[in-house]
C-alpha cells in the first residue's frame, strides 16, 4: 500500500514531532517516522530529547541535587540525617519512568491529533516518496507533498576511545550507570559533560574532566563562565583545561587515558569514561543518492533561512541543519515549517534562542555576548548585579553568581543577558520575552518584581545598566 500523506516528518524528536503536531492542527494529514526504540524494544516517540537527552539528564540532575543537599548544604538550615544513601536502580528507575510517561505522551498526542506513526527508519527517495524499513526488516512505501527530515544528531564519537557501552560511554550510558563510578572521566566540558559529571560527582564519584580548549566554557560570557569555574571547583569538580585526550585504554583495573596538557603527557586511569565532545547530525541511510538535498562539510542537510532544502517539498530542521543544537530551537523550527507548508507566516527569531546549563549554579543567557558586540563596534552599556544582595537568594542560601545586562548605549535596547546563580534557567524567559519584544534596560527597570524573588536580580541588573541599581554601589 502507498500511503499519501500531505506531509511526513522523519524523526520524532522536539523537531519532528512538535512539527507533525502542528501540521496536524492545520488540518494537514500527517504521519511521522521514528526509529527510535525504548528499552523494552517498543517504539519510544520523543528522539534524543525524552529519551537520552533533556528529560532523562534533567531527572538525574534533580534527584542527585537533592542527595547532594541532604549530604552538603543541609546542615545550615539545622537539618540533619543520619547515613544517607543513594540507591542507584531507584535513582536511574525514577529517571526511566519520566521518561517512558514522556516518550507516551507523545504518543498519546499523536493519536489525538490522528498522525500516522511508523516504526522503523525513513529513507527519502526521489519524488518525496519514503521507504520505510521496519525494525524486523519489512519495507514499505509512503508519498507525501511535503517531506520534513528532523533525523536529529548523534554523539562524535573519538576513533581512538570508542564507545563500548561498559567502559567508555556517551550520553545514553552516563545516565544509565548501574552504580556510582568511583572515579569518572568526562572528555569534555561542554554542556552534557558539566550536567553529567555533576549528578556523578554529586553522588560521590571522582570526577575529572578534561577540555581540550585553554578556557572554560568559551561559548559563554567569561564573566559568568568564571563563577561557574570558580564553584565547580568548589564542588570537587576536577576540570583540567588544554588537556586533550589522546589515547583510552580499556584494562581490567580501569580506564586508561593518555592526555597531554602545557606540561606535556599525562596518565589518568579511571573507572568509566564519558565522552561529551559534541554531537554532529544524523543522516545515516536518510537519503538515496539522487534526491538533490546536499550536506555541507560538517554532515548537516544545507537549508535556507525558512529550513528549505532547495528540493521541492523537502524541508529539515532540528540538529540535522545549521544553528544552535536545542530541543526548543529544533521545535520552533519545526512549528514553522508546519506553517510555511500550510502558506501560514512561520517564523524563527535566532538572536532571542535562549541557553541554558542545569548545573549548580545554573547558567543562562540569550542575545549577545560583549565580545559579539565589540567585534560587531556596536556601542553597549553593561549592568550586573550579584544575587548575594537578593534576600530571596540568601534567604535559599544560594546567593552565588549574578546577572548581567548588555544594553545598546544610545537606543537602550536590550542586546544580551547573561546569568549564573539559582533559578537562572526560569528569570532567562523574561530577559528572552523583553529582547523579543525590542525593550530597553528601562522597560525592565520600570517593570514592578515582587519582591523577595530571585527575578529583583534581574530588575537590579536593568537599574544597573543606568546606574540606578539600589541595593549595590553603581
Ligand atoms: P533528535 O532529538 O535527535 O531526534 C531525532 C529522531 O529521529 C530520533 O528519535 C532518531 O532515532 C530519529 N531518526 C533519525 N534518523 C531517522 C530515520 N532515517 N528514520 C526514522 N527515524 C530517524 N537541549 C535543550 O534544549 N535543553 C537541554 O536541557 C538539553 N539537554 C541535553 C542533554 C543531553 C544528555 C543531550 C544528549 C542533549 C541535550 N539537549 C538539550 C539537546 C537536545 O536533545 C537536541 O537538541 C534535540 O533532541 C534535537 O531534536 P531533534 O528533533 O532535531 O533530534
Ligand atoms: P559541546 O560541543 O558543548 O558538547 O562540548 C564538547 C567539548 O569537548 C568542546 O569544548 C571540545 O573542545 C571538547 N573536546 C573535543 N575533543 C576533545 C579531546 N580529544 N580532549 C578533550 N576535550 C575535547
Amino acid at each position: 500500500m502507498n500511503d499519501k500523506f500531505d506531509v511526513i516528518f522523519i524523526g520524532a524528536g522536539p523537531a519532528g514531532y512538535v512539527g507533525a503536531i502542528r501540521a496536524a492542527q492545520l488540518g494537514l494529514k500527517t504521519a511521522c517516522i521514528d526509529a527510535f526504540a525504548g528499552k523494552d524494544g517498543k517504539q519510544a516517540l520523543g528522539g534524543t530529547c525524552l529519551n537520552v537527552g533533556c528529560i532523562p539528564s534533567k531527572a538525574l540532575l534533580d534527584s542527585s541535587r537533592q542527595f547532594h543537599n541532604l549530604t552538603s548544604h543541609f546542615d545550615v538550615h539545622g537539618i540533619s540525617a543520619d547515613n544517607p544513601r543513594i540507591d542507584v536502580p531507584t535513582f536511574v528507575g525514577r529517571k526511566d519512568k519520566i521518561v517512558k510517561q514522556f516518550t507516551g505522551g507523545v504518543a498519546t498526542l499523536f493519536k489525538a491529533n490522528k498522525i500516522t506513526p511508523y516504526f522503523g527508519t525513513g529513507k527519502l527517495l526521489k519524488g518525496n516518496q519514503v521507504e520505510i524499513t521496519g525494525n524486523d526488516g519489512s519495507k514499505q512505501t509512503i508519498s507525501a507533498t511535503n517531506v520534513v527530515l528532523a533525523s536529529g544528531s548523534v554523539p562524535i564519537e573519538l576513533p581512538f576511545a570508542k564507545f563500548d557501552g561498559k567502559a567508555i560511554v556517551d550520553n545514553a550510558g552516563a545516565l544509565d550507570f548501574t552504580e556510582v563510578p568511583k572515579r569518572l572521566g568526562v572528555i569534555g566540558a561542554g554542556v552534557i559533560g558539566l550536567e553529567l559529571g555533576s549528578v556523578w560527582k554529586r553522588l560521590g564519584s571522582d570526577v575529572t574532566i578534561l577540555e581540550a580548549l585553554p578556557d572554560f566554557l568559551g561559548v559563554a560570557d567569561p564573566d559568568i563562565a568564571k563563577v561557574a569555574q570558580r564553584e565547580f571547583k568548589k564542588q570537587g569538580l576536577d576540570i583540567k583545561l588544554g588537556a586533550k585526550l589522546g589515547k583510552a585504554e580499556v584494562k581490567k583495573d580501569g580506564v586508561h587515558l593518555t592526555y597531554s596538557d602545557k606540561d606535556g603527557e599525562q596518565k589518568l586511569v579511571v573507572d568509566k569514561l564519558l565522552v561529551a565532545v559534541g554531537r554532529r547530525a544524523y543522516t545515516a541511510g536518510l537519503l538515496a543518492d539522487d534526491t538533490g538535498v546536499k550536506l555541507d562539510e560538517r554532515g548537516r542537510i544545507v537549508v535556507d533561512e525558512h529550513c528549505h532544502t532547495g528540493v521541492d517539498g523537502v524541508w529539515a530542521i532540528g540538529d540535522a541543519v545549521r544553528g544552535p543544537m536545542l530541543a526548543h530551537k529544533g521545535s520552533e523550527e519545526g512549528v514553522a515549517v508546519a506553517e510555511w507548508i500550510a502558506g501560514k507566516a512561520g517564523h524563527v527569531n535566532f538572536d532571542t534562542i535562549p541557553w541554558v546549563i542545569y548545573t549548580e549554579p545554573e547558567i543562562a543567557w540569550a542575545g549577545k555576548t560583549e565580545k559579539e558586540l565589540k567585534d560587531a563596534a556596536i556601542p553597549y552599556r553593561v549592568g550586573s548585579f550579584p544575587f548575594a544582595a537578593i534576600g530571596r537568594a540568601v534567604a535559599m542560601n544560594e546567593a552565588v553568581g549574578q546577572v548581567k545586562m548588555l544594553a545598546h548605549a544610545e537606543t537602550d535596547r536590550i542586546l544580551g543577558v547573561h546569568m549564573v546563580g539559582p533559578g537562572v534557567s526560569e528569570l532567562i524567559a523574561e530577559c528572552v520575552v523583553a529582547m523579543e519584544f525590542k525593550g530597553s534596560s528601562e522597560d525592565l527597570a520600570r517593570i514592578v518584581h515582587a519582591h523577595p524573588t530571585l527575578s529583583e536580580a534581574v530588575h537590579e541588573a536593568a537599574l544597573s545598566v543606568d546606574k540606578r541599581a539600589i541595593h549595590k554601589g553603581n
